[in-house]
C-alpha cells in the first residue's frame, strides 16, 4: 500500500523540498487522535503509514482505514505549526483513496449515461443538431417529376432524414440482430422472408434487404426482418409428413366381420289390426 497521500499538490525541486520538521513528523498521536475523533469508530483508524512534509512547517500522516468496503483508503492528517511554536496544530482529516483503492466509475452525464432502451413513457432525449446519423431533407427543386417521387413516394419532405451513416447502422444492427439470418428460427426455416407473402419490403436502399413481416402467426410480426431470415409462418411452407404406425390402407372396419340385419318397424297400431280383422268365430 502507498503511504503518500493523495495531497494533488505538484512534484517539488531539490531546490524548492521543505525543510524536515521534527515536531510535526513525530506528532504521531495527535494526528492519530484527530483521525479516531473524525471516524465513526476509533476502530476505523489502522496502522500509521507514514509521514510527509507538504510544505514547511506543514505534514500530513497517513493511516490505513480497516472500514469494510474502503480497501486501499487511508485517513490522512494534516498538521502545521507556526514560525517558533513547539505544538502541532491538525489543518484537516480527509479519507482518500490509494493508489489500489475501490473507486466509483467516473461519473457521466445522464444523456451519456443513456443506453438504447432505456427510454421509457415521458422520457425526452435531448436534442442533437448535429447528430451524424442525419441531414437536410429534400428540398423541392420545381421538377414537378423529381419532387413527387422525392416527396410523395420516398418521404424526404422533413427537417432531417436519415443520413447514410444511420442508414449503414441500422441495416447492421437490423441484419446482425434478432430479426437477421443467423438467429436459430431463421437457420431452421424451410425458406427465406424474401419468398413470403407476409413480407412487405421497405423504401429507398433499405428495402434492398429489409421488410416488414405482416403474419400475426410470426414470433416477428411487425417487425423488420432480412429477405434471408425466416421462421415457420411462411406463408409458401407446410407441416413436413411424420410416419406413422397406423396401416395407409385397409380401414380397420374392414377386418370385423358384420351381418347386416335389416330392422322392420312395426307401426303402434298393427297389434290391433289382426283380431280387427279376424274372422268371425263357427257357429
Ligand atoms: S411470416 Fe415468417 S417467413 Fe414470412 S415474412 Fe414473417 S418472419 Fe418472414
Amino acid at each position: 500500500m502507498s503511504a503518500a497521500p493523495a495531497t494533488g499538490s505538484a512534484p517539488r525541486t531539490r531546490a524548492s523540498r521543505p525543510k524536515p520538521d521534527a515536531v510535526l513528523m513525530g506528532a504521531v498521536e495527535v494526528a492519530l487522535h484527530a483521525a479516531q475523533e473524525t471516524a465513526e469508530h476509533p476502530s476505523d483508524v489502522g496502522e500509521h503509514l507514514g509521514a510527509t512534509m507538504d510544505a514547511d512547517r506543514l505534514v500530513s500522516h497517513s493511516f490505513a482505514c480497516t472500514m469494510r468496503g474502503y480497501r486501499g483508503w487511508h485517513w490522512t492528517v494534516t498538521l502545521a505549526r507556526a514560525p517558533r511554536a513547539k505544538n502541532a496544530t491538525v489543518c484537516e482529516v480527509e479519507l482518500l483513496p490509494g493508489d489500489d483503492a475501490i473507486l466509483a466509475p467516473e461519473w457521466l452525464p445522464w444523456s451519456e449515461r443513456l443506453r438504447p432502451g432505456d427510454i421509457g413513457p415521458g422520457d425526452v432525449l435531448p436534442f442533437q443538431p448535429d447528430d451524424p446519423r442525419l441531414e437536410p431533407g429534400y428540398t423541392p427543386t420545381g421538377d414537378e417529376e423529381e419532387d413527387r417521387v422525392a416527396i410523395e413516394e420516398l418521404a424526404l419532405a422533413r427537417v432531417r432524414v436519415l443520413s447514410p451513416e444511420g442508414r449503414n447502422e441500422a441495416a447492421q444492427r437490423w441484419y446482425e440482430g434478432s430479426h437477421g439470418p443467423t438467429t436459430p428460427g431463421a437457420i431452421q426455416s424451410a425458406a427465406g422472408c424474401g419468398t413470403c407473402g407476409f413480407l412487405v419490403p421497405l423504401q429507398g436502399a433499405l428495402g434492398q434487404v429489409f421488410g416488414v413481416c405482416v403474419n400475426e402467426w410470426s414470433p416477428d410480426d411487425g417487425k423488420v426482418v432480412s429477405y434471408d431470415h425466416g421462421c415457420g409462418a411462411h406463408s409458401e411452407t407446410d407441416v413436413p409428413a411424420h410416419p406413422t404406425d397406423w396401416p395407409d390402407s385397409a380401414p380397420v372396419i374392414n377386418e370385423m366381420q358384420l351381418e347386416i340385419v335389416e330392422q322392420v318397424v312395426v307401426p303402434a297400431d298393427a297389434e290391433q289390426a289382426p283380431a280387427e280383422q279376424a274372422p268371425a268365430a263357427e257357429q
